[in-house]
């Protein structure tokens, strides 16, 4: 299993190419993406035909992570020859959010295949999807994906105001895909996101196999964020850019 960093979030930066969460997940020419957010697209049709996706996994309603759905339709519908649709796991809700951004009714029954996403266990094309309710937004979900049968996992966090909420997700090895909004920290009161002490803790006590760092806020200093995650966990720990790429 394959994953390769499109776009690492988070909601605003003044980084040149940052453009919202997308990762995406390929095992042999099977693939997924795990969120779709704002220019995103781009990177992720420049690495494979979109309509090839087996499905696209939405964390949660937040634009930073869903809102690139809206160039996937578009491109569903006018470009690719004959009109093509793609499946989409995602919060019910974000049917009636997509509508209401193009102000017309049916927008995304155009193209896009909305499921449920509810806690518990899918199967899509080889890959397991294990999914858990986060504190974020009262539709916002943890993701583990892994090859059926593989024992190696991917936890993505999504946006997560409560490290502990991913325990149930992170097996012994796992690499550990988490935000880190906060950098060293600390949170600030009312915040729902990390910093990196707590996602060195969530890593030590779960027993992931490495972390790697995403979703930094804009002016938090890099070394001192992956510093603060070394604090807490002895394993191998990355800030990930779009671009980047690793097997698991
Ligand atoms: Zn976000
Ligand atoms: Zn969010």
């Amino acid at each position: 299993m394959r994953l390769t960093v499109v776009g690492a979030g988070p909601a605003y930066s003044d980084a040149r190419g940052a453009v919202g969460a997308c990762y995406l997940v390929r095992s042999g020419d099977h693939a997924i993406a795990l969120d779709l957010g704002h220019g995103a697209f781009a990177g992720l049709a420049a690495r494979i035909p979109p309509e090839r996706l087996e499905t696209v996994l939405i964390s949660h309603l937040h634009p930073d992570h869903f809102v690139d759905l809206v160039p996937l339709r578009h491109y569903l519908r006018y470009h690719v020859r004959p009109a093509s649709r793609v499946r989409v796991d995602a919060h019910p809700d974000l049917v009636e959010r997509l509508d209401a951004l193009h102000a017309e009714p049916g927008f995304t029954a155009g193209a896009l295949d909305v499921v449920a996403l509810e806690p518990g266990v899918r199967r899509v094309g080889p890959f397991t999807v294990e999914a858990v309710r986060v504190t974020h937004t009262a539709d916002s979900f943890g993701l583990r994906v892994s090859e059926v049968g593989a024992e190696d996992g991917l936890v993505y966090s999504g946006d997560v105001g409560v490290a502990d909420d991913l325990r149930p997700l992170v097996r012994p090895g796992d690499v550990l895909l988490v935000e880190v909004s906060f950098g060293p920290g600390p949170v600030p009161p009312g915040a729902s996101h990390l910093d990196g002490p707590a996602a060195g803790a969530l890593a030590r006590q779960t027993g992931a196999g490495r972390v790697l760092l995403t979703h930094l806020l804009m002016g938090r200093d890099r070394a001192a964020t992956i510093q603060s995650v070394k604090g807490r966990f002895e394993g191998p720990v990355e800030l990930v850019e779009p671009g980047y790429e690793t097997e698991i």
